[in-house]
């Protein structure tokens, strides 16, 4: 027996697996209780004029409020009878879901890793470049380390340094952070760190636009900090006048004893 689809559908599929509603719960409850079947909510068809329909029926199984059961049925040219392709749980509008997963290495945040943490860098991160190449040919693991033993050996240094690119995200990253100008304390530094006494100098490019603060006193000390950020303990501030601590009065030598303080 067949039945109609209880809704309207998003468009116009084959009427003869749109009208299978008793197929497709027959073939659900071979799958799950009866208990946990809802209401047939309505059909989908991909495209227009498919053959291929899923029917969705309510779901009442516990935990899994507002997901629908989706029952796909088939029917193959020139066949007057549909076949079951699939059953599955879906979620649907209202349905709660498990975030998207994040894969752990973006979810990392400065400050995560603990002592003894180990936070390997992708052969080809785009923030780093090689100081020498390895050539062409394709190598394995031992010999890319007997090269860098050479390259040791040679003084040739670092097998990766900071690309543009690497430099470009580092100086956005400072500069957009608590060390660059739109910090709440720069907004309200007197100076600029750029005129401050305390400002280490950079070499290279990011030279011209960022320096490292060496003001024990100050919250940035050993920081990064852009040359328009700033602080209140910039080496040229001074205190207005009424600012200023009060001289304290001249000492007094109080020479009463308590023979003296019990004779009166
Ligand atoms: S003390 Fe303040 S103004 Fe001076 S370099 Fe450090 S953060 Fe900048």
């Amino acid at each position: 027996m067949t039945t109609s689809p209880t809704t309207l559908v998003r468009s116009q599929p084959d009427s003869v697996a749109a009208r299978a509603v008793d197929v497709a719960r027959s073939a659900l409850l071979q799958e799950v209780p009866a208990s946990e079947v809802g209401d047939h909510l309505g059909v989908e068809a991909e495209t227009e004029a498919d053959r291929t329909v899923t029917h969705f029926f309510g779901s009442n199984r516990p935990g899994y409020l507002g997901w629908r059961w989706a029952v796909t049925v088939v029917r193959a040219y020139r066949q007057k009878l549909v076949t079951v392709a699939e059953v599955v749980l879906i979620p649907g509008g209202d349905a709660i879901i498990a975030p998207d997963w994040v894969p752990y290495r973006e979810r990392l945040q400065p400050g995560d890793m603990s002592p003894g943490d180990l936070l390997p860098v992708d052969d080809d991160d785009p923030r780093l470049v090689p100081v020498y190449s390895f050539g062409d040919d394709p190598l394995d693991a031992d010999d890319k380390a007997q090269i860098r033993t050479v390259a040791t050996d040679l003084g040739l240094g670092r097998v990766r340094t900071l690309s543009p690119e690497g430099r470009d995200i580092a100086a956005q990253r400072w500069y957009d952070g608590d060390g660059g100008p739109d910090s709440a304390l720069a907004q309200s530094a007197p100076e600029p760190c750029s005129t401050c006494g305390f400002l280490l100098r950079l070499s290279g490019s990011l030279a011209e636009s960022f320096g490292v603060c060496a003001n024990g006193d100050a919250n940035d000390d050993g920081r990064v900090v852009a040359f328009q950020h700033g602080c209140g303990a910039h080496s040229e501030v001074r205190l207005a006048k009424k600012h200023e601590p009060q001289p304290l009065p001249e000492h007094f030598l109080d020479t009463l004893g308590l023979d003296d303080f019990e004779s009166f």
